[in-house]
């Protein structure tokens, strides 16, 4: 459905407006009507899912976008928003229960999720860096972390170790591994004692090149 004619329904018709409880945008290629996606969101104040994922948008466009709007019955998010807007949502946002995120693209600075308290939040799913950061202040059982693919693999007594103020609580764990780590169970069986489910995936490193020196003699 186009975003206008969304917009005009929404315009026009309060009953729809407020009856939206879940609402999806996902696209790939570069969103160029922001203004009009913002209008749309002003309108649905009653949303409990909402999941953006807008390929390419700058900050300051994703800023533009979601800038003090409010849903103060927000139980789901998932975005490829950058980490310093989602940061911004908690204050308004504390129902928030399950978060799913992309990279943040920061690699030598702590991700600006970190410190972050949404009092309820039991599921993030997202690159390790960035998970663990929510992990540390909030009562998180699920966990979803993947590995970034330019780097190598982070071996597993390291992401446990990361998680582990929620280990003792984690009900549910999906990891990325190295194929050639073998500690993983040894490391979960004595510092995950309630875990129900367990997903484990092989991510390869990145690809090396080797070079091969040529000597003439
Ligand atoms: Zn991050």
């Amino acid at each position: 459905m186009k975003i206008r004619f969304f917009l005009g329904i929404v315009q026009h018709n309060r009953a729809v407006a407020l009856a939206v409880r879940s609402f999806h945008v996902v696209l790939c290629e570069q969103l160029k009507q922001v203004t009009l996606l913002r209008e749309c969101l002003k309108h649905l104040r009653y949303l409990e899912d909402l999941e953006l994922e807008l390929p390419h948008l700058t900050p300051s466009r994703w800023g533009h976008l979601l800038r003090d709007l409010q849903f103060r019955h927000l139980d789901l998010l998932q975005t490829n928003a950058p980490h310093m807007v989602i940061a911004a949502f908690p204050e308004y946002h504390v129902n928030v229960a399950f978060l799913s995120i992309e990279a943040c693209g920061r690699t030598s600075m702590p991700c600006t999720l970190d410190g972050n308290q949404l009092p309820i939040l039991c599921d993030v799913s997202g690159p390790f860096g960035c998970v663990s950061a929510l992990v540390q202040n909030n009562p998180v059982s699920r966990v979803t972390a993947c590995q970034s693919p330019a780097t190598q693999p982070i071996p597993a007594f390291v992401l446990v170790s990361s998680l582990s103020t929620s280990t003792a609580c984690l009900t549910i764990l999906e990891l990325e591994l190295s194929p050639m780590d073998f500690d993983v169970l040894e490391c979960l069986a004595t510092s995950t004692p309630a875990l129900t489910a367990l997903k484990l995936i092989e991510v390869q490193a990145p690809t090396l090149v080797l070079f091969h020196w040529i000597h003439s003699t």
